[in-house]
């Protein structure tokens, strides 16, 4: 009996919330993005389809939704996005950005082509929310990369979030910027890119601009740029290993942009050199930007030298062994911390002493054959989490300071 009153009761509590929900619930939307779900019943194609604007009652989605609303960072890249179909003109009209947010899909990104069309809940096509693409796609299942909605308070699974959104949104600014799709994207996209790919100029570019921008504004920082570029972890990479290689690598050309911007007026420097010459290579951009720009060409000349500089494989493997052994004393320090077992504790505290000692060793074997400090080793090994931010960055580059082990 008392089982049955109790399932009586979360009947009534579940339809009471549900009747709440559905009273508050409004339109995902302001006037720099929507957030839609795609509908199974009418279609909803990969980058053509029907879809339904969501609303507050669908908690996954609701999440997201304040998530990016709630962003100040995030705010600045949908105005940015705005202003690069208006000029900045308060006057005029812009479409806000289209993000769909899928139960499973095949990652976070952005479809250039199609067209989309929503409709109301009584059914009918709404034309007031009818957009033309760009449109983003975020999947709450994947193989490759989902977002989970309730780790968002979560401050790094909620900066990479951002960093995609801003990644994904600066293709469409780039694509607004020069009034067509970037070239280049194809067909390498497709097959899937990364930081320390060698590609081609044009997809390194456009892949490069947007991974700066997604950095720049989700507060993540490339401070570690040089080292940052090569963290593939897959031995299987070719590495870059000329200037010309490493113009054609995603993470390289990203590393120049974040230097550049951080000179004087920098970000807004590069866009306006985007906008009036339209450059689809990283060679090109900044030839032009010295173009433009005379009094910064021997900054810029600098930053070139210091990012396509050719790395060593043996230093690269330096800095890999370093931070796995970093990671492992960590993660070491951090199960001590958790456990309440004296015995595993004392096991632990053994495996951990022999991790410093071979940490130990090792910093003083690449201290002794390349003569690099300790304190350059290990700030180009720190932790993400203490990474200055991407904004308010008056970060010092520890790399470029001259003693960097991988500029040989
Ligand atoms: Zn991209």
């Amino acid at each position: 009996m008392k089982v049955f009153r109790r399932e009586i009761f979360a009947i009534l509590l579940f339809l009471s919330l549900f009747s709440v929900m559905s009273l508050f619930a409004e339109p995902l939307q302001n006037d720099l993005f929507v957030v839609l779900r795609p509908d199974g019943i009418m279609g909803g194609s990969f980058t053509h389809g029907t879809f339904k604007v969501a609303d507050s009652a669908d908690a996954e989605c609701s999440a997201i939704y304040d998530c990016l609303k709630n962003s100040p960072e995030l705010k600045k890249v949908f105005e940015m996005y705005r202003d690069s179909q208006t000029g900045g003109d308060p006057n005029k009209k812009a479409l806000p950005l289209n993000l769909v947010v899928q139960k499973k899909g095949l990652m976070l990104m952005n479809s250039f082509s199609g067209y989309i069309t929503t409709y109301g809940k009584d059914g009918k096509l709404n034309t007031d929310y009818q957009y033309v693409c760009p449109k983003i796609d975020i999947p709450l299942s994947s193989d490759n990369f989902a977002v989970d909605p309730k780790k968002l308070s979560d401050p790094s699974a909620r900066m990479e979030f951002m960093n995609g959104i801003a990644h994904e949104t600066a293709h469409a600014i780039m694509k607004q910027t020069y009034g067509y799709i970037p070239k280049g994207l194809n067909p390498f996209a497709a097959f899937g890119h990364w930081q320390g790919q060698m590609s081609t100029n044009q997809l390194a570019f456009t892949e490069g601009y947007a991974e700066f921008m997604g950095a720049h504004f989700s507060g993540d920082s490339l401070d570690d740029s040089t080292l940052w570029r090569k963290e593939m972890g897959d031995n299987t990479v070719q590495y870059p290993k000329t200037r010309e290689e490493n113009m054609k690598t995603e993470g390289v050309v990203a590393s120049i942009f974040w230097d550049i911007a951080k000179l004087p007026d920098g970000f807004n420097k590069i866009h306006r050199v985007l906008k009036e010459k339209k450059p689809w290579t990283i060679e090109c951009m900044v030839k032009d930007f010295k173009e433009m720009f005379p009094s910064d060409a021997a900054a810029i000349d600098a930053i070139m030298d210091e990012n396509l500089t050719p790395v060593k494989d043996s230093i690269i493997g330096c800095w890999l062994e370093i931070k796995n052994m970093r990671a492992q004393i960590e993660n070491l320090e951090k199960e001590i911390a958790a456990t309440g077992n004296p015995i595993t504790k004392t096991s632990k505290f053994i495996d951990l002493q022999k991790a410093k000692g071979n940490y130990r060793n090792l910093l003083n074997r690449y201290i002794s054959i390349y003569g690099y400090t300790e304190e350059v080793l290990t700030s180009a090994t720190r932790p993400v989490s203490t990474r200055q931010t991407g904004i308010n960055s008056g970060a010092v580059n520890v790399i470029s300071s001259g003693t960097s082990p991988f500029s040989e």
